[in-house]
């Protein structure tokens, strides 16, 4: 069984796919840390996306690697732990130039299909339900008011010792949206089939609740057909 779920920067799409997978029993894939680890790393290495050529050859050596650890996704390149590396702001303010490269998507997706392969996973990120799953059993789609998310972002930072205003986060994540919304290659957006979920005044456990239920209900009703 795969379930996707897609949505914005910050609309708690990680949380929710982690817990669903924990009650549920089944794995979880944050694809936006891939896209993050590849980021960290030409950020590290002063690697421009405008470089491509030098971008190719980075990628091509980069050796990623991703593992549950304490129920946590933990990502390593080169065999070192940039799980907390990854989430910084600087990292998010970069991320969206990287993942709009042709070669950089095409190793992602091949890499987040073989890792899903032969499991019941459950997957999120922007393009899940669209260009990687398009034949997924179930798809969600998240959002929620820019202000929320960015307070959530702004928890998140607190908890990595960063700190930013709520305004620049707005900023920030209307222009992460913005461009990946408007992307050639797999922009965010919404599968035609993918249930909506407004997560703007939900609990975790709700957004999670609502999750399992449609899942639960719609295997019972294909039992009963
Ligand atoms: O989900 P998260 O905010 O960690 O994603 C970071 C970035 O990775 C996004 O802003 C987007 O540029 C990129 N991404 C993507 N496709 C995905 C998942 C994430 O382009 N499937």
């Amino acid at each position: 069984m795969i379930v996707t779920i897609d949505g914005p920067a910050a609309s708690g799409k990680s949380t929710t796919a982690k817990l669903v997978a924990k009650k549920l029993g089944i794995s979880y894939l944050d694809t936006g840390g891939m896209y993050r680890c590849i980021t960290f790393s030409f950020m590290k290495n002063n690697i421009s996306y405008k470089e491509i050529s030098l971008a190719k050859r980075h990628l091509k050596k980069l050796n990623m690697s991703i593992c549950e650890k304490n129920e946590t996704q933990h990502f390593y390149i080169n065999g070192a732990d940039v799980t907390n590396e990854i989430r910084s702001n600087e990292v998010s303010k970069n991320v969206s130039k990287i993942s709009s490269l042709d070669f950089v998507r095409d190793k992602m997706v091949e890499t987040q299909r073989k890792y899903a392969k032969e499991k019941s996973i459950i997957v999120e990120g922007r393009d899940i339900g669209t260009v990687v799953f398009p034949k997924a059993d179930f798809k969600f789609f998240l959002f929620a008011d820019e202000k929320v998310r960015a307070k959530r972002r702004q928890k998140d930072l607190i908890r990595n010792s960063e700190n930013q205003s709520l305004e620049e986060l707005i900023d920030e994540i209307r222009l992460r949206d913005k461009l990946d919304s408007e992307r050639e290659n797999s922009p965010l957006m919404k599968a035609k089939d993918a249930i909506v979920i407004d997560t703007s005044v939900m609990t975790i456990d709700e957004q999670v609740d609502f999750i399992i239920d449609a899942i639960r209900s719609n295997m019972k009703g294909k039992k009963n057909e």
